[in-house]
């Protein structure tokens, strides 16, 4: 008889109208179902009723004057969903699609990824329905400066330590770290993501989308005796994430063909050139259509679902939840793609995951396969504590390491519970384990 049904159950009626939500602690809790067979006592210690229920959830106003003196409100969340292990630490997210179902799913995601990881870190995740599109500099800064006035009471170097996620880049990491500064009057390491010359730790930018890389070229070659090296690539997205995955799948010998938003897609056969995306987004902050203008060769296809049609023998979701679909990852297979590995946190639906595992896809599902950047913020936080600067070299060895060491643990674990090379199954039940442990420790 299954053991975890009544906890699910008790997850829907509590939390309506939260799919993905709903989505994210289902695939978690058929993972952990041979865990609760093997440790009855945690069942009995509400362990997997507790870890389902976050610790805290705060809803705010974020009231502030757009460029036409016009007042307009936003709603801001922080979900501080675990602490067991270390203070909660999770990114913030900026985008017109945000609700308390959203954080939840991604705080939720975020307990695993981080005990994943090896340091000691909680899990939380906030954000905002703010859209910061075609927002003037003063309106965003008037915006976090906002939402910052309410947040800063709620966090702490060693309370809870958010960062960026989609729509939260440097910028906005700054605007709402100088306010937390004037309010609180003492500078520490409250943010991670933080500029080179304030607190900021080098390889931070970088980190998710390298990490991923790492992760998904030691899976490759251990699993199938594949790398990177010659392969074509396709990644989804054109943000920090899917930036820095093309520009390490470059370093090591791959070619990224094509790029996406949620206008569309680019397509580039003869290799994505990464100094017109970085000009394009990160410097103009325009449309990736803008591409072509630069490179006739190309094309541009409105709709993001078409991506998933171009031949590849690697695919990189790095985009958002529910990206990529059955219809979608039937096409991968049937053109021969053997490795996905998730950049964006649930990118690939639940028929699309199945797809891959029956057909011996290594797949490196997102709380395994990202958390390079959870990762390397925990690593600005332990240069913070010792108000000192490790160089980018160090960061980027302690990154791969860690990568390979969750590589390791999911595989032990995939393993040790008879599901070999299922990495999904694996990265749960190694996430879990850690947390799970503390949880008893530290008793109801
Ligand atoms: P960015 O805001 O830098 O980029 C997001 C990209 O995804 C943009 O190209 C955006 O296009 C596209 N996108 C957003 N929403 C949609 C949508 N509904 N449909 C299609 N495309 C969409 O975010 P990040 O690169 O930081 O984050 C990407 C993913 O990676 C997210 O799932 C995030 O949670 C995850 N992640 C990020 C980490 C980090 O360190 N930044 C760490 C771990 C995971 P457009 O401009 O058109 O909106």
């Amino acid at each position: 008889m299954k053991m975890l049904t009544s906890v699910m159950e008790q997850v829907i009626k509590r939390n309506p109208n939260e799919p993905e939500f709903h989505q994210a602690v289902k695939e978690v809790l058929e993972s952990l179902e041979v865990v609760a067979q093997k440790n009855p006592q945690w069942v009995k210690e509400g362990i997997f009723d507790r870890i389902v229920e976050p610790e805290r959830q705060i809803i705010f106003r974020v009231p502030w004057v757009d460029d036409n003196g016009d007042v307009q409100v936003n709603r801001g969340f922080r979900v501080q969903f675990n602490s067991s292990i270390g203070p909660y630490k999770g990114g913030l997210r900026f985008h017109p699609s945000v609700n308390v179902g959203i954080i939840k799913f991604l705080g939720f995601e975020q307990i695993f990824k981080n005990s994943l990881t090896g340091l000691p870190l909680g899990g939380g995740k906030g954000g905002s329905d703010f859209d910061p599109k075609g927002k003037s500099d003063g309106e965003i800064m008037r915006f976090c400066q906002s939402f910052m006035s309410e947040l800063y009471r709620h966090i702490g170097e060693s309370t809870d330590v958010p960062a960026g996620d989609i729509g939260v880049g440097g910028r906005e990491i700054g605007y709402m770290y100088g306010m937390y500064r004037k309010i609180r009057n003492e500078f520490t390491g409250i943010l991670t993501g933080k500029g080179l010359t304030w607190g900021g730790s080098l390889v931070r930018t970088e980190a998710t989308g390298y990490g991923v890389c790492y992760f998904m070229d030691e899976a490759m070659k251990s699993i199938k005796g594949k790398s990177f090296d010659g392969a074509t690539v396709v990644v989804s997205g054109s943000g920090n994430v899917a930036i820095y995955a093309t520009e390490k799948v470059h370093q090591l010998g791959g070619k990224v063909v094509a790029l996406s938003d949620s206008s569309g897609y680019i397509h580039d056969a003869e290799g994505i050139k990464l100094d017109t995306v970085k000009k394009i987004k990160e410097i103009e902050r325009k449309r990736i259509s803008e591409y072509v203008k630069y490179h006739p060769n190309a094309t541009y296809t409105e709709g993001c679902n078409g991506i998933w049609s171009i031949k590849c023998d690697v695919a990189l979701p790095c985009a958002t939840q529910n990206e990529l679909n059955g219809e979608a990852a039937k096409m991968l297979v049937d053109n021969g793609c053997y490795g996905v590995g998730e950049g964006a946190n649930m990118p690939s639906t639940p028929e699309a995951v199945e797809i891959f595992i029956k057909n011996g896809v290594v797949f490196g599902p997102g709380k395994a396969a990202n958390a390079g950047g959870v990762a390397t913020s925990g690593l600005e936080m332990c240069q913070n504590s010792m108000r000192y600067s490790w160089s980018f070299e160090e960061v980027d060895a302690k990154l791969k390491d860690i990568m390979v060491n969750i590589y390791k643990s999911a595989s032990e674990a995939a393993k040790e519970y008879g599901q070999e090379n299922n990495l999904v199954i694996g990265a749960n039940v190694a996430g879990f384990l850690k947390v799970a442990t503390a949880m008893s420790a530290q008793g109801v």
